[in-house]
């Protein structure tokens, strides 16, 4: 039998180095044993998914040099490889477990689902569905349906026994049923859930194992009983830990950079990072740390990821890096790099209108434009505080900036303007009284070429950098704080759309 396996990454955010590592794993899993590595675009949640974040993330894996051998962009004989093109194969099976009777239509209203909630809560007891449906006779549901009540589909779940769950890395897991919830399938909008579309899925494109990361665990049991539903033969299973930081920390953007768009333009080489990577799959042999692609498929194994977590140190990052640069590459191709990277006209294009207007000799450039060409850059804690914000203003601007930097659908000027706009009202500001120590968190500096643009060319991952740094310099904001400042500017933002509509 071909081993075949798949990465199968939502398109709902930036492309984050955990997907890379998993998606390495799945890939040099299926090279050792002469297999087929596929990606797949799980793009049922249609709220937010988007076009932009898939291509963002095809880009973002095949600049890490992986290659898939079928998948959207390339095709395959399993196609299509995006999970909304495939609704009529959902339909069909959504419709056979029904007639089967393993899946059942629930015209529970999204208020008495909360009421079971909220009593479940009171009770203390694992919140799910009760079950009610599953006592309508036929006629009832028929005339629910027919009368144009909202249904969706659940799968039946035995209230009794157990499961277990076969794990390539974890050995057998055992789930109670009735800790299951009878999960729904297909949504009343009739687009399938995640847990049909990537049973389906893996079945039709014939992936043996499934490897992915450990949130998706307590899903298995619900996707074993599906495979048997179905009559299919379930593939193998190896939940992957989770990346941590050096203090075994989650990686979270919240807290550390985690998109693989960061540590590019940060001026990592794509061959570090995926060797990087590496190094937390592969036996590790003392002195031979630099592995290209294939040497990785050579030395990795399964038994090699540690189940505590692998580390993402980017010390180590770092120094890899380092020697990629100083031993891998002729001054000929480092200087290519060095244009790849910032020296390219695009880049220069986007930055001279910026400049042109604003100096007066051509060596001016190197001190007012420094900061484009950095990762991370040296405040000057002084020069943040400001006069017209005390302390509690300035970290509360800056939390507020966070929460737009991540809010943002669109990372364009126009549109990060109107956010610091927004950040004025709720600090009861004017605009120009706020953006000063924004120029010194940016830039460098107090006075610069102008902000927004600055933002829209450096990008959302290292602005959020330069961002978190300034606010770490001030001190930080508990937990508390940020809560309480991101309800503002929610309250705000909502109170501004009802002020719009009233005028409108
Ligand atoms: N779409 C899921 C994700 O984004 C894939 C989970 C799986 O591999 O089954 O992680």
């Amino acid at each position: 039998m071909m081993v075949r396996t798949r990465v199968a990454p939502s398109p709902t955010g930036d492309p984050h180095v955990g997907t890379a590592y998993v998606a390495l794993v799945n890939y040099l899993f299926a090279k050792q044993h002469a297999g087929r590595f596929l990606l797949r675009i799980e793009d049922t949640d249609r709220v937010r998914s988007s076009d932009a974040a898939e291509t963002v993330i095809l880009d973002a894996l095949r600049w890490l040099g992986l290659q898939w051998d079928e998948g959207p962009d390339v095709g395959g004989p399993h196609g299509p490889y995006r999970q909304s093109e495939r609704l009529q194969r959902y339909a069909v099976a959504a419709n056979e477990l029904l007639s089967d009777g393993h899946a059942f239509k629930c015209f529970c209203s999204v208020e008495r689902l909360e009421e079971l909630r909220q009593e479940q809560r009171k009770l203390g007891i694992p919140p799910g569905y009760d079950g009610r449906c599953l006592t309508l006779t036929a006629g009832e549901a028929a005339q629910a349906e027919a009368a144009g009540t909202p249904f969706v589909v659940r799968m039946k779940v035995p209230r009794e026994g157990s499961v277990v769950i076969d794990d390539l890395l974890r050995g057998e897991i055992s789930f109670e049923w009735r800790t299951v919830d009878m999960q729904v399938l297909v949504k009343s909008d009739g687009w399938p859930t995640y847990h049909l579309a990537n049973v389906v899925d893996d079945h039709d494109m014939e992936i043996t194992h499934v490897m992915r990361g450990e949130e998706w665990i307590s899903s298995a049991p619900k996707h074993k009983l599906l495979y048997e539903y179905f009559g299919w033969t379930m593939p193998k299973l190896a939940h992957l830990p989770l990346l941590r930081n050096p203090d075994r920390s989650k990686l979270s953007k919240r807290k550390n950079p985690t998109s693989i768009l960061f540590y590019r333009r940060m001026g990592y080489l794509p061959e570090a990072l995926i060797n990087f990577l590496g190094l937390l799959a592969v036996t590790p042999v003392e002195g031979e740390e630099m592995m290209d692609l294939a040497t990785m498929v050579a030395r990795f194994g399964l038994e090699h990821i540690s189940l505590g977590g692998p580390i993402f140190d980017v010390a180590k990052l770092d120094w890899l890096n380092g020697r990629y640069l100083r031993e891998r590459l002729d001054l000929a191709a480092f200087e290519q790099r060095v244009r790849d990277w910032a020296l390219n006209e695009s880049y220069l294009g986007a930055i001279a209108p910026l400049a042109q207007p604003r100096i007066e000799r051509l060596s001016d450039l190197g001190p007012l434009l420094s900061f484009f060409f950095a990762g991370r850059i040296d405040v000057d804690v002084a020069q943040l505080r400001s006069a017209k914000l005390d302390d509690a203003s300035l970290r509360k601007a800056f939390v507020l900036a966070l929460a737009e930097v991540d809010a943002l659908a669109l990372w364009e000027a126009g549109a990060i303007n109107a956010a610091f706009g927004r950040i004025a009202d709720v600090l009861g500001k004017r605009l120009r009284e706020v953006v000063r120590p924004f120029y010194v968190a940016i830039a460098g500096r107090a006075q610069s070429v102008p902000l927004f643009d600055s933002m829209q060319i450096l990008g959302r991952d290292l602005v959020r950098e330069r961002l978190r740094n300034a606010l770490d310099l001030l001190g930080g904001a508990t937990a508390k704080e940020q809560e309480a400042w991101r309800r503002e500017l929610s309250a705000n933002g909502a109170a501004a759309r009802q002020a719009a509509e009233v005028q409108a």
